[in-house]
């Protein structure tokens, strides 16, 4: 069994413009369920509905800490087609942490080389530490070069809670997981778990990416859940 985890740094608020709960509800919920650090990544330009990026220029006036747990502030930018991030430099330079993901809404599959490709070229931005979601085979990915590459960035690999109970949208979701947690271990990738919440009510909600960890008994120093500490010296916060 793993220790408990202290901190989820992939959920959304209203400034995504699809999600339901604001900061304060949302680190409320954190509180209550004893999580140490809470981490807001809103989407990126690209998704609809999406904040305008001034929204992450104005970051030093937002709470850093509220019902007891620590805040960070993200964004969860667009891979576009081409290998660019769909967020511009200068809000690059503003945010704690970038996560790097390719949505369907702004992206059309290009294949497993090129998708891999392009990805690669995002993770390598000094200010992405994490992937979003790796697990959809309607995007397919070449596992073996993702987790070269996540080793050679300083990127962790996420294992995605939503994924895992939206397995039917999600192709091929728990063996991708599978193939790349396998990789992530021999190679010694970190890894996150996240709940991807779009709602308080999914705060910390990291069940099923707990489970699939124990059942595959991926190590634990390798995972950036463990300790706040362990995922703010990862991304320079300490
Ligand atoms: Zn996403
Ligand atoms: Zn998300």
């Amino acid at each position: 069994m793993l220790p408990r985890f202290e901190l989820d740094v992939h959920t959304h608020t209203i400034v995504s413009g699809h999600a339901y709960g604001t900061i304060r509800e949302m680190a409320q919920a954190a509180g209550e369920r004893g999580l140490a650090l809470l981490g807001f990544a809103e989407h990126g330009p690209g998704i609809p509905g999406a904040c305008d990026p001034i929204y992450f220029a104005a970051l030093e006036h937002a709470p850093r800490t509220l019902y007891g747990v620590e805040l960070v502030y993200g964004c969860e930018i667009n891979v576009l087609e081409g290998g660019k991030l769909s967020l511009p430099q200068r809000y690059m330079d503003m945010i704690d942490y970038g996560v790097v993901g390719i949505h369907r809404n702004c992206y059309t599959d290009q294949g497993r080389e090129a998708n891999t490709e392009n990805l690669i070229s995002c993770m390598r931005h000094p200010k992405v530490f994490l992937v979003s979601h790796p697990d959809d085979d309607h995007t397919p990915l070449d596992y073996e070069k993702l987790v070269a590459a996540a080793k050679e960035c300083h990127v962790a690999l996420e294992v995605n809670n939503s994924s895992l109970w939206k397995t039917d949208r999600r192709l091929g979701c728990v063996k991708n997981y599978e193939t790349m947690l396998s990789l992530c271990r021999e190679q010694g990738v970190p890894i996150l778990a996240d709940s991807d919440a779009h709602d308080p009510l999914e705060v910390g909600e990291l069940s099923l990416a707990k489970a699939l960890l124990e059942r595959v008994d991926f190590p634990e120093e390798l995972i950036l859940n463990l300790k706040a500490e362990r995922f703010k010296k990862f991304i320079g916060m300490v």
